[in-house]
């Protein structure tokens, strides 16, 4: 390999530019909106974004060039030594994932012949829907659905939070495909601490909070289920909603033509949260059997969505698989990386971050093999570093969307980085193995 790899634009082709409707990757949204401008090497949000999508696409670019033990490599020189650590471990482990759809079948394709396992690092988060939809099933909605049909959203997670433009692109849009004018929507928060700040403008009917500990919105939608099915609460209160507002809810949604309960998994951040996803998609059965009502699973980022569906298309399961016995084994608790790494089973960790400059490796006394941004944040000197370019800034690329309909095309913004892509390094691992 070169210093300039295959797909990495070796220069920018122009001094300045500017790129309309472009994808951000920086979120499970993944909006298709935006504008960038790029002077040199510098990129600049001019249209659309939000402040997560600015932190990405505006870091400043920092020289970066393979590394082996924190001494200056060749690229060839990194790869050699990465393939020799992996072909040396009885178990290499392939986590954090953040990478593309490419990157993301190389990495199923190279963790099939080094008999190792593949775990993201946001799995923990994705496997509460997993769980529900592996024991019970689930009824979900689309992005596009909810933002055209959608006049009630029971909104139970930090969403503005993890995704900063969902209220402004699918809640609080002011057109609809299907009604001129667009009818207003009710909001109803359930749970503590959130951002609200995103619920107005025109669109917006009542905006309602329920308020309740993180860990008990399970509970509260639970006590709906219950009066739904005409039985008695056995309390006045549900974890600290009154009935009166459970049944105030429960009649705005038999009186909604299309509701829709919107959850984020990594915000629902306590133990046994499958099992308020479970209740969420067991409230959403409950009152199909009279109206039309739908789940909505946000989340992706770091790429977690993609990383959930390539593994899925490629091994015929979700997350945390093994190859070590030469065919695919799923097991969610077995092929955790973090246990695997604490029980030492694990005996090399390699890790891809190819987004953000947070998404980091645990501090682990393993071998640690590192394809990372060119400025991803350390908090140790892994054994070997190779800078990779961002999908979506350069290169192109595709991810998938965090309602798992679509996948979204990514461009190259031509900033001239040279940074390798993901893809080509772990096909030179792989070849190299
Ligand atoms: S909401 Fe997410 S996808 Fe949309 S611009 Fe912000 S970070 Fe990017």
């Amino acid at each position: 390999m070169t210093a300039v790899q295959a797909g990495a634009s070796p220069a920018p082709a122009s001094a300045s530019e500017t790129h309309a409707h472009v994808t951000c990757p920086f979120c499970g949204l993944r909006c298709d909106d935006l504008e960038i401008a790029r002077s040199g090497q510098a990129l600049k949000v001019t249209r659309n974004g939000c402040d997560k999508a600015k932190a990405g696409f505006e870091r400043p670019l920092k020289a970066a060039q393979p590394r082996i033990g924190g001494r200056p490599a060749s690229l060839d020189e990194a790869v050699a030594a990465a393939a020799a650590l992996i072909k040396g471990a009885r178990l290499p482990a392939f986590g954090g994932l953040a990478t593309d759809v490419d990157g993301m079948r190389a990495i199923m394709s190279i963790a099939d012949k080094a008999r190792g396992v593949v775990d993201h690092a946001f799995s923990e988060a994705q496997g509460r829907n997993f769980k529900v939809l592996q024991t019970s099933g689930y009824f979900m909605t689309t992005m596009t659905e909810a933002r055209n049909r959608a006049d009630l959203f029971i909104i139970a997670s930090d969403v503005h939070t993890f995704h900063p433009r969902f209220f402004e692109r699918v809640v609080c849009n002011e057109k609809s495909m299907f009604a001129d004018p667009a009818p207003k929507r009710t909001i109803v928060f359930v749970g503590e601490g959130y951002d609200t700040s995103a619920a107005t403008g025109p669109r917006m009917g009542d905006v309602i909070t329920l308020n309740c500990p993180m860990d008990q919105v399970g509970e509260v939608v639970s006590a709906l289920r219950t009066l739904k099915k005409g039985a008695p609460l056995p309390a006045d209160a549900i974890a600290g909603v009154p009935k009166a507002q459970l049944e105030d809810l429960l009649a705005r949604c038999h009186a909604a033509d299309y509701g829709v309960i919107v959850w984020v998994p990594p915000g629902l951040d306590f133990p046994n949260a499958d099992l308020t996803v479970h209740q969420f998609c067991e409230f959403v059965k409950d009152m199909n059997v009279t109206q039309r009502f739908a789940g909505l699973s946000l989340g992706g980022n770091e790429g977690a969505s993609t990383a959930a569906s390539v593994c899925a298309w490629q091994s015929g399961y979700p997350l945390r698989v093994s190859y070590e016995s030469g065919a695919p084994k799923y097991d969610p608790d077995l092929y955790a990386i973090p246990k695997l790494i604490a029980s030492k089973q694990t005996d090399c960790l390699i890790w891809l971050s190819s987004f953000t400059d947070s998404l980091a490796p645990p501090v682990t006394d393993i071998p640690t093999i590192v394809l990372g941004t060119h400025d991803l944040k350390l908090a140790k000197e892994p054994d070997v570093y190779i800078p990779v370019g961002t999908p979506g800034i350069d290169h192109k690329g595709q991810l998938v969307r965090c309602d798992s309909v679509v996948s979204l095309p990514l461009r190259d913004l031509g900033r001239g980085a040279g940074l390798a892509r993901t893809v080509d390094v772990l096909a030179a691992l792989e070849a190299a193995l």
